[in-house]
């Protein structure tokens, strides 16, 4: 047994969850690492699968650089960067518009704070857990490194769901959450974002109630309004930066996203955004979905249309099926787009919204790019099917760092105190995300195929492994 395992050696597991074999080829040696690994971290975290699946991933993937760079081996770096560095689990007590007492769960998940303070959203959402808040800041503490800004990771919410609730209702939940979250978090502590069900509306009554509280005007929140210390393009920028990665992964094959059919699949913040930088590009994007179905628009969602879904989604909170409606166009209720042919897809809804059979759907459809804009959206059956096609595949901690990117120039700004223009700020994400494609080039480039998991992973990995090191034992 290798040392860095000793907390694996406990365990006999008797897990039976199969190893994913193809995704890459590597020696029986990490595989066997790898599994010892894993066991130990699912007898560690029972239950825990959406956390379990995002670390077997980045296991796999690291193994074989692990097992030839022992020094990260021997101070156990695999395992350190696993276990978060602290968990707050904290009672939100409201009080509802018909006078009754309510109570949901809150979390913050500081995962790692090695290259810089903690960053990550807020989730809302009434599926929110504790497996996928540390599988969710887990990925940040990689992706943030990726951006090459100085951002630690970490992930945070509650299981309270504001869409069918008021603006009061809203406004209320989220000074109790602050009232515990305040003490947790600060400028160069933990410096929390949005995600889903936390958009601008929720972040202004999150910050107003921390500056309230804190008696200060930091900038320990971003994607905040432009008038109280936000960063242009905020909104923007998942969606945009998706986009550019995607541009990134076809330029090196001397073709680009003009001309293409794209599906996506939501129509929150990040769906909207791809959509719109996929238009200024010259593709067109024929699908767009919620949790209700998705809408097939053969037209293209432009222009008018596309105004129209956001309207519907950011105003006046509505489902896709009122855009099928208006435009006259074909609404799948309970179904996902990954059926439709088209040359890239941009899955921007949630995570597992792509099964197995749903990859294999999309490369017998001949697609030639996925970019992920959600986080873990493709399960690990799907993510070896795409591999296997060798198609270019950008995983979500690669392909939707466009706003945890915004988000630390959003603290760049605040800590100087003034504000770049809308150019300005889309420039350095442009330059941003080709960095952090030049990264997963390097890191994992094979023959002339580009695995974007191994190189997202380790591009991401070094960084904070290396600081890892520089402390000792920390
Ligand atoms: P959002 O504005 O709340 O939109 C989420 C979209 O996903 C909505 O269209 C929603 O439909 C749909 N959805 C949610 N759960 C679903 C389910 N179980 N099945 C099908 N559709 C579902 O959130 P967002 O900010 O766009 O985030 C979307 C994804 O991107 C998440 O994975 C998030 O972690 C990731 N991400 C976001 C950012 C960011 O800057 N916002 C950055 C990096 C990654 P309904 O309207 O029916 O709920």
């Amino acid at each position: 047994m290798c040392p860095s395992h000793r907390g694996s050696e406990a365990s006999t597991g008797g897990d039976e969850r199969k190893m994913a074999t193809t995704k890459t080829k590597i020696s029986e040696t990490a595989k066997k690492e790898c599994e010892s690994f894993m066991s130990g971290l699912r007898k560690r975290n029972p239950g825990e699968t959406e956390f379990h699946q995002a670390v077997e991933e980045v296991a796999e993937s690291l193994m074989p650089f692990i097992l030839d760079n022992p020094k990260y081996q021997e101070a156990q770096i695999l395992e350190r960067l696993t276990e978060p560095d602290r968990i707050i689990i904290f009672r939100v007590s409201w009080l509802d518009d018909t006078g009754h007492y309510r109570v949901n769960r809150g979390y913050r998940v500081q995962c790692n704070n090695a290259i810089g303070p903690y960053k990550g959203g807020l989730r809302f959402h009434p599926s929110v857990n504790l497996s996928i808040l540390k599988f969710l800041a887990f990925e940040q503490t990689l992706k943030n490194s990726l951006t090459t800004l100085p951002m630690g990771g970490a992930k945070g919410g509650a299981n309270f769901n504001p869409k069918d609730k008021s603006s009061n209702e809203v406004m209320r939940f989220c000074q109790s959450f602050m009232t515990e979250l305040a003490k947790h978090i600060g400028k160069d502590l933990d410096v929390p974002a949005g995600d889903i069900g936390v958009g601008e509306r929720e972040i202004g009554y999150l910050f107003g109630h921390y500056v309230r509280i804190a008696n200060e005007f930091t900038g320990a929140m971003t994607g905040k309004g432009i008038p109280f210390g936000g960063s242009h393009i905020r909104k923007e920028a998942t969606g945009f930066g998706c986009v550019y990665f995607v541009e990134e992964m076809l330029n090196r094959k001397d073709e680009s996203v003009q001309g293409k059919t794209c599906i996506v699949s939501g129509s929150g913040n990040v769906a909207q955004h791809t959509i719109e930088k996929v238009c200024h590009l010259g593709g067109k994007v024929v699908t767009a979905s919620d949790s209700g179905g998705f809408i097939y628009d053969p037209d293209g969602i432009q222009e008018e249309r596309l105004d129209y879904l956001m309207d519907l989604k950011n105003k006046r909170r509505g489902r896709v099926f009122e855009y099928a409606e208006k435009f006259g166009c074909d609404y799948f209720e309970g179904k996902r787009p990954w059926g439709v042919p088209a040359d890239i897809a941009f899955p921007c809804a949630t995570q597992y919204e792509i099964a197995e059979e749903d990859a294999q759907s999309l490369v017998r459809n001949g697609i030639t790019a996925v970019a992920e804009g959600a986080n873990m959206p493709s399960s690990s059956d799907a993510v070896n099917v795409f591999l296997n096609a060798k198609i270019l595949y950008g995983p979500s901690k690669a392909a939707n760092a466009g706003g945890v990117t915004v988000s630390g120039l959003e603290q760049t700004q605040n800590a100087q105190r003034f504000s770049w223009t809308r150019g300005e700020v889309d420039t350095k994400l442009q330059g941003i995300m080709k960095a952090i494609h030049e990264q997963c080039v390097k890191y994992g480039e094979e023959g002339d195929w580009v695995n974007y998991v191994n190189g997202a992973n380790l591009g991401g990995f070094v960084r904070v492994a290396d600081a890892m090191l520089a402390y000792g034992i920390v």
